[in-house]
C-alpha cells in the first residue's frame, strides 16, 4: 500500500485527462494536491473531487509556459502548503503537421508548453526541495520522444528535450535526495488521442504488442510509484507505459 499522507503535491495540467487522473490517484494515496490549469473551471472541478477524498486541494490558474505565471503559482502553492514534496510536470499540447508545413508558431507553442514549462517549474521547485533535502519530480514525456513520429517534429523534440532535462536534473539534485524521473506514456485514451481517426487508432493498436491503447489510470499508477518512497533509489529513468510499444 502506497502512503503519501501529508505530501504536498502539484500537478500541472491537472484539470482533465492524464493529469486529472494523476491528481486523484495521489489524493487517494493520502497526498494534498494542488492543480494548475490554464482553464480555472476544470482545475476547480478536480480540486473539488480531491477534497471529497478528505485531502487539502487548491486550484491554480496558470499558463505554465509563462515565467510570471509560474512564479506566482509557486508562491501561492507554498503559502498554502508550506512545502513541496512532489511536482508532476504534466501539462502538454500537440500541434501536429509535417515539417514542410509546420508553422513557427506551432513549433514555438509546443516547445514552450511541453518543455520550457518543465524548466520553469523545476527551477521553482528545486529551492524548497533542496531546503527540505528531499522531493520527487516526475516529468510526463512520451514514447514519441524516444522513437520519433512522422508529423510530430515539434512534439517529439519537446519530449526528447524533457528526457534530457530529467536526466540532467537527476544528476544535479541526487545528493539532496531529490529524485527526478520521467514517465513516457504510449498512446493513451484522452482528448489528445480522441482527435485521431478510427483508422489511425486501429493502425496504432496493431503496432502495440498489447494491441490496445492505454488508460490515464495506467500512467497514474506509474506516477504513484515514482512519487512514493518505493522509488527512493530510482532517479534519471524513463519509465515507458506503452503496452510494449518501445522496448
Ligand atoms: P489533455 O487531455 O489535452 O490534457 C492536457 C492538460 O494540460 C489540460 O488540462 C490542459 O488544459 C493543460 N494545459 C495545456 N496547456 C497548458 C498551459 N499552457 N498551462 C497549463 N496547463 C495547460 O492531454 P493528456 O492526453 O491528458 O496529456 C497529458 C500529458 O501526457 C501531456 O504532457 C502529453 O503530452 C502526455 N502524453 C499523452 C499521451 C496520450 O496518448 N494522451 C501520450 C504520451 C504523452 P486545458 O484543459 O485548459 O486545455
Amino acid at each position: 500500500m502506497i502512503d503519501l499522507a501529508g505530501k504536498a503535491s502539484l500537478v500541472t495540467g491537472g484539470g482533465r485527462g492524464i493529469g486529472r487522473e494523476i491528481a486523484l490517484k495521489l489524493a487517494e494515496a493520502g497526498a494534498d494536491v494542488a492543480i494548475c490549469d490554464i482553464e480555472p473551471e476544470s482545475a476547480q472541478q478536480t480540486a473539488a473531487d480531491i477534497e471529497k477524498h478528505g485531502r487539502k486541494s487548491l486550484a491554480l490558474k496558470a499558463d505554465v509556459s509563462n515565467a510570471g505565471d509560474v512564479s506566482t503559482m509557486f508562491s501561492s502553492f507554498l503559502d498554502a502548503f508550506g512545502k513541496m514534496d512532489v511536482l508532476v510536470n504534466n501539462a502538454g499540447i500537440t500541434r501536429d503537421g509535417l515539417i514542410m508545413r509546420m508553422k513557427d508558431a506551432d513549433w514555438d507553442s509546443v516547445l514552450a508548453i511541453n518543455l520550457k514549462s518543465a524548466f520553469l517549474c523545476c527551477r521553482e521547485a528545486a529551492r524548497p526541495m533542496m531546503k527540505a533535502r528531499g522531493g520527487k519530480i516526475i516529468n510526463i514525456a512520451s514514447v514519441v520522444g524516444l522513437m520519433g513520429n512522422a508529423g510530430q517534429a515539434n512534439y517529439a523534440a519537446s519530449k526528447a528535450g524533457l528526457i534530457g532535462l530529467t536526466k540532467t536534473l537527476a544528476r544535479e539534485l541526487a545528493t539532496r535526495a531529490i529524485n527526478v524521473n520521467a514517465v513516457a506514456p504510449g498512446f493513451i485514451q484522452t482528448a489528445m488521442t480522441d482527435k485521431l481517426s478510427p483508422q489511425a487508432k486501429e493502425s496504432l493498436s496493431a503496432r502495440i504488442p498489447m494491441q490496445k491503447l492505454g488508460l490515464p489510470d495506467d500512467v497514474a499508477n506509474a506516477v504513484l510509484f515514482l512519487a512514493s518512497s518505493l522509488s527512493d533509489y530510482v532517479t534519471g529513468q524513463v519509465l515507458a507505459v506503452d503496452g510494449g510499444l518501445v522496448m
